[in-house]
């Protein structure tokens, strides 16, 4: 990997930082972003130390236009850059309809806005190149309606979306894409949501280390998505497949003769 550049999103701490450290030591140079350059600068220090590697840091907010932009650029104009690693979100925790509907777009931007915006760039320069790779981090909450949260969890559906078609765009381009679907995995996204760690069951709480191995170890695969902790992989192929079977059936020039009096 030690022709690698990647660039990861929410570099700081948790899923993003470890990326950072397991791709440092596969020989991957890094460009770290997030808004706290100390924390960003004492790991690029001490993946340089320890891996030999060259890791450089952008501080920024991805919800502020102008951070975007700068970030945005770099991806145009840093031609060694070989990965994205679109991780930074945040949730915003409790139902919906209680909500702080300012705290809510704020995550939509962080988590749709300037995803889509790094994505789409990366994509263009990648496919001109013939060579990337993408990827995209949502969550198993996809795949979900029956917990809190339903503007996160959408916007982790629009995360998964957007890969697949993305993928669809890309066959046969040379980039590859990527959407990891962690489950709850052990990082400071609770917290920072004002909630505590110690009250979500350890039975479903993956180390972050094993997190980001898993996911790199799909990567290697070729898988388009990874969902780390699924051990049977034939329930998630029916799961596509029943998606796949009704799609015939979806856009027809008359209504199903339920609807038919
Ligand atoms: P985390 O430890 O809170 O890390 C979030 C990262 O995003 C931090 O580096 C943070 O750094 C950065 N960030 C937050 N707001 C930002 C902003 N406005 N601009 C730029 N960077 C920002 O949480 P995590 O669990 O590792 O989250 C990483 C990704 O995994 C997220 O997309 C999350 O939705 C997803 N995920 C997490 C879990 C889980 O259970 N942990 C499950 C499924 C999916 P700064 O504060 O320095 O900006």
């Amino acid at each position: 990997m030690s022709h690698q550049l990647a660039l990861i999103t929410g570099a700081s701490s948790g899923i993003g930082a470890t990326y950072a450290k397991q791709l440092a030591a596969r020989g991957a140079n890094l460009i770290l972003v997030a808004r706290d350059a100390a924390r960003l600068n004492a790991l690029a220090q001490s993946l340089r130390d320890e891996h030999g590697v060259e890791v450089n840091v952008l501080a920024a907010d991805l919800t502020h236009h102008a951070d975007l932009q700068k970030v945005d650029r770099e991806i145009h104009e840093n031609t060694r850059i070989t990965m994205l690693v679109n991780n930074a979100g945040m949730t915003v925790e409790g139902e919906f309809i209680e909500g702080d509907i300012a705290q809510i777009q704020t995550m939509l931007t962080l988590n749709i806005t300037a995803l889509t915006q790094l994505a789409h760039s990366a994509a263009q320069v990648f496919r001109a190149r013939r060579s990337g790779t993408i990827v995209n981090i949502a969550s198993v909450l996809a795949l979900v309606s029956e917990s809190a949260n339903s503007a996160y969890n959408a916007s982790k559906a629009y995360v998964l979306s957007l890969t697949r078609n993305m993928n669809r765009e890309l066959v046969d381009s040379g980039v590859r894409v990527q959407a990891v679907l962690p489950g709850l995995t052990r990082t400071e996204i609770f917290e920072r949501a004002g909630k505590s760690i110690n009250d979500l069951p350890a039975e479903m709480l993956m180390e972050v280390d094993d997190l980001v191995s898993a996911a790199l170890s799909g990567l290697d695969a070729g898988e388009l998505v990874t969902i780390p902790s699924v051990e049977d992989i034939s329930l998630w192929q029916r799961y596509d497949e029943a998606r796949i079977a009704i799609l015939p059936y979806i856009s027809l020039n008359k209504p199903a003769s339920r609807y038919l009096s």
